[in-house]
């Protein structure tokens, strides 16, 4: 099912370009992405469970790296069996490319900087031009092609391998694709995604590549996506977080909400607690924050960490609850509503969420 835009920031219009359920581009709302991390001779029969888990905390698709022919032939089958648009991640061999196409997945993504010769690329696009599937050209400033290494401007350099790349697909007539240009550095992503957009209508995968492990990574990749996303650009966003899958949608979707390009979901009040604090906020919101994920409601909520400030501070929550030692109360736009013991809270916090 497609979902409706919803949307406050003026997006640029792109094409668009269908990945299986989903629509990348054409105004239609951005989809968050991550990436399967483990090796694929671990994916045994637990991966499309771990698949549905992912889907139902918010990712719209999910990418496989395939580095040989065997994991062509696993991805391409999986492909098959989830719901979740499967996209193949071609690094070396456009062979293995071209035998993902055959099943086929709903995207592939190749990296110009090592695809090899250009015959091998022109064997992709025909063959995703009679499948009817699009690429993801995927320019890394790490891995720029020869001719464009020592260029001082990496984010120039990274629109040109882009340009480059284009051209070969010009010559095919191929529009089915979507481009990324990524680096581990904010500005340079920042400025490589401006620089393409200004010259381009072709739909744009954003995102800050190797950005680091959990904080630091999240910083970089919410600084340089919600700049991008406010200005209208991004269409497809990942995060990329040397963390876990979950981590990486969890974080997209925040990523989404604050930059206005969503349709919105709950939204958590939650206070830093001081020494007045008679309730701990820190446990309570980690464990609520887990439990609200799949919960699709337009909602503020607010977790408070002492009764005499708690819900005047947090007035503008649609309801929340703050600690008072043995019970806590219970509050809505500010007024108090109930009072419960501090063990049940837990329950009824998340039954009036759900009642809202
Ligand atoms: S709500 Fe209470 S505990 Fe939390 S920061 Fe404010 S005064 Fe401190």
């Amino acid at each position: 099912m497609i979902k409706t835009v919803i949307e406050s920031v003026k997006r640029k219009k792109t094409r668009a370009v269908r990945v299986g359920k989903i629509i990348i581009g054409g105004n239609f709302p951005v989809s968050v992405q991550t990436m399967w991390k483990k090796p694929l001779s671990c994916a045994d029969k637990k991966i499309l469970p771990e698949l549905i888990k992912l889907q139902d905390i918010g990712c719209d698709i999910i990418r496989f790296a395939v580095p040989d022919m065997q994991a062509a032939e696993f991805v391409g089958n999986l492909s098959k069996k989830t719901e979740l648009p499967v996209v193949a991640d071609i690094h070396f061999d456009y062979k293995i490319a071209l035998r993902v196409l055959d099943f086929p997945v709903a995207k592939v993504r190749i990296n110009p900087g090592n695809i090899g010769k250009e015959s091998g690329v022109v064997e992709v696009i025909k063959k995703s031009t009679d499948k009817g599937i699009p690429l993801r050209i995927g320019v890394n400033a790490g891995s720029l092609p020869r001719n464009l290494q020592n260029e001082k401007d990496s984010a120039l350099a990274m629109v040109k391998a882009a340009e480059s790349e284009l051209n070969i697909l010009e010559k095919y007539s191929f529009k089915n694709v979507i481009f990324s240009l990524k680096s581990s550095d904010v500005t340079s992503t920042i400025r490589a995604n401006r620089l393409f957009s200004e010259r381009f209508d072709f739909p744009l995968h954003i995102g800050v590549t190797e950005a680091g492990p959990l904080i630091p990574g999240i910083v970089k990749n919410s600084f340089a996506l919600t700049t991008l996303l406010k200005e209208g650009i991004g269409d497809t966003i990942r995060v990329s977080l040397s963390s876990e899958p979950e981590d990486e949608v969890l974080t997209g979707k925040e990523i989404l909400k604050t930059a206005g390009v969503s349709a919105g979901g709950i939204d958590i009040v939650s206070c830093p607690m001081c020494s007045r604090s008679v309730f701990d906020v820190k446990v309570f919101v980690t464990n609520l924050y887990k439990n609200i994920h799949t919960i699709k409601k337009d909602v503020t909520i607010a977790v408070m960490g002492c009764p005499v400030n708690g819900p005047g501070e947090a007035k503008s929550a649609d309801i929340g609850i703050a600690g008072a030692g043995k019970y806590a109360v219970l509050f809505k736009k500010g007024s108090v509503i109930k009072s419960v013991k501090i063990e049940d809270a837990p329950d009824i916090f998340l039954e009036e969420i759900n009642k809202f």
